[in-house]
């Protein structure tokens, strides 16, 4: 039995798998075929590698006997670490492949293909002229199936679901392999972690625009399955965590999950659930969380910090809680049965603001509020553009810090409200949304950046991820990680310490740190905080400087602190 992933990457409101993350699908799939085939090769590549290999790769798979593309940008942005698989490359690639039996799974087999926010769907039955199976359900309970019957299509249904998390607490532990064939293991994987599935607002129907409550009742991993899976990553040489797949952390084992709409936070439950991927992982270089639902911390204001208090006991700093605030306007929220209102979502964020606020030993606050806010939804008007800037500068006018401000257009789904509703608020406010973002931009997310990173500080540990002209992008291994472009080009995946030395709307200037003054480019000596130019002239002309003594007789004590000498300029 051979077979191969070809992972073009997934996106979704609960769940990333675009590099440096590696999702569930492939996970489970592998772990699928190894539970059903003990002895199969199954052989994982990202879209990113088939491009660079075509022939390579489409050769292989046409030697296969299973051929799986794992795919769906249910909320599609730009991404830094790779390139989502693009919907004529799925047509074209999938044909090109004869002999395998071939299945398509991920949100694009569930959901359809997400051209771009505010554009309906590719809905999934266009791609069954191009695969056997289409799975529609759960891909690593189908393909299970798939195997077991002898890869005889006819005998499967594609639209199978798990039931509960038994197969599926085998499959992770089973497929944690796979992440040895990740281009990422070794430097800045992060191992997306799922703990339940379905939102506790299923109750109501949940908002207009969102697929979680079609799972219907809300499952939960026991914590020791988390960490069991957690243990088999760690000992394939994954670091960082993040237990992002879910729709609000908060809501783990809450109380009165399934019978009311916004169960209460039980820290005792996330304690469980924090320690145990903590002893499964010892060594972990990140933990982190994403989602949060403002509804939950503005209902259970104390359970809630009391469990984010909890979070950051065991996290590590630089986590970001992302909110769905959605809309500050109030008729939109009533409309699409939005989760929180405008007050009750600035609740959240200075909930949030008040737990995790202190900066960590990497340069960052340990917890920050990040702010979604999805557009073209019913009831939308011009005023509705308004009270979302309202909402950002009373958040501004408190001093609280928002780690990012997520803007997208509503991207309708087959079977959600919003699916009747398509994109007519979004056609006719494309101008709006445009002007708004631009705002966003320029008035708030720059003041914020200065307020979270102010010039002169550190952030520790990142890694060089791509190149921009004579910058290497740099960021730390996190949620929502800050992209400080340095001022030298470094080689990629070189880890480094940076000093933060300008900020831009969505991305920071830095300088490494220490800076040797004997290598570094004149640009960047210029960019150390308090040095003049005519101690950087001074620098340059007298190199190679011996000693910190010498650099501080140039510069001065305050740029002195950001400069060192390379060893062998000592030597
Ligand atoms: S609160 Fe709304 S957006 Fe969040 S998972 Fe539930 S239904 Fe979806």
């Amino acid at each position: 039995m051979r077979a191969l992933i070809i992972d073009g990457y997934t996106d979704e409101p609960a769940g990333l798998g675009v590099p440096p993350y590696i999702d569930v699908y492939p996970r489970y799939v592998a772990g699928a075929i190894w539970a059903s085939a003990p002895g199969a090769e199954v052989k994982y590549v990202t879209v990113d590698f088939t491009r660079l290999h075509l022939d390579y790769v489409m050769e292989f798979a046409s030697k296969c006997d299973l051929v799986l593309f794992l795919t769906g940008v249910v909320v599609p942005g730009k991404y830094l670490g790779g390139e989502p698989l693009r919907l004529e490359e799925l047509i074209r690639w999938s044909s090109t492949i004869e002999g395998p039996v071939k299945v398509l799974g991920g949100p694009v087999a569930r959901f359809g293909y997400g051209v771009s926010g505010g554009r309906v769907a590719v809905p999934p039955e266009r791609f069954k002229a191009y695969f056997d199976v289409v799975a529609s359900g759960d891909v690593e309970i189908v393909v299970y199936n798939l195997i077991k019957e002898g890869l005889r299509v006819e005998m499967v249904d594609p639209r199978e679901k798990r039931e509960g998390y038994r197969l599926v607490d085998l499959f992770a532990v089973k497929g944690a392999r796979i992440v040895e064939q990740h281009p990422n293991l070794g430097w800045n994987l992060i191992a997306e972690i799922e703990t339940f599935r379905g939102c506790p607002r299923w109750i109501t129907g949940g908002c207009s625009f969102c697929v979680e409550p079609k799972y219907g009742a809300v499952e939960f991993r026991s914590p020791e399955a988390v960490a069991r899976e957690v243990e088999a990553l760690y000992a394939y040489g994954v670091r960082h965590f993040r237990l992002g797949r879910q729709p609000d952390i908060l809501s783990f084992m809450a109380e009165g999950v399934n019978e009311i709409e916004f169960p209460s936070p039980r820290p005792e439950k996330l304690r469980d659930l924090f320690r145990g991927v903590r002893s499964a992982a010892p060594e972990l270089k990140m933990l982190h969380i994403d989602n949060v639902n403002p509804g939950t911390l503005a209902h259970h204001k104390e359970e809630g910090k009391e469990a984010l208090k909890v979070i950051v006991e065991y996290h590590t700093p630089g986590d970001v809680a992302a909110l769905g605030v959605e809309s500050a306007d109030p008729r939109v929220v009533k409309v699409n049965n939005l989760k929180a209102s405008p007050e009750e979502a600035l609740e959240a964020v200075r909930i949030i603001n008040e737990v995790g606020g202190r900066r960590g030993w990497n340069g960052m606050p340990e917890l920050l509020p990040g702010i979604n806010f999805v557009f073209g939804l019913r009831g939308e008007t011009k005023e509705t553009y308004q009270r979302n800037l309202d909402f950002l500068n009373q958040v501004m006018r408190e001093g609280l810090m928002v780690r990012r401000v997520n803007i997208r257009q509503v991207l309708a789904l087959p079977g959600t409200p919003m699916w009747w509703f398509g994109n007519r608020v979004m056609r006719k406010h494309k101008r709006l949304f445009r002007v708004f973002k631009r705002k966003v931009r320029e008035e708030f997310d720059r003041p914020m950046l200065r307020h979270i990173v102010p010039r002169g500080n550190s952030l520790r540990e990142l890694y060089v991820e791509a190149h921009e002209g004579k910058y290497s992008l740099a960021r730390q291994v996190g949620s929502y990680p800050i992209l400080v472009y340095v001022s030298e080009s470094l080689p990629l995946k070189t880890k480094l310490d940076v000093v933060v030395v300008n900020h831009g709307y969505r991305s920071v200037k830095g300088i490494p740190y220490p800076l040797d003054v004997n290598s570094a480019s004149k640009e960047t000596l210029s960019l150390v905080p308090g040095i003049k130019r005519s101690a950087v002239n001074e620098l340059l002309t007298k190199r190679p400087i011996k000693s910190p003594e010498m650099i501080e007789s140039i510069v001065g004590p305050v740029a002195a602190k950001y400069l060192t000498v390379s060893n062998l300029a000592k030597g």
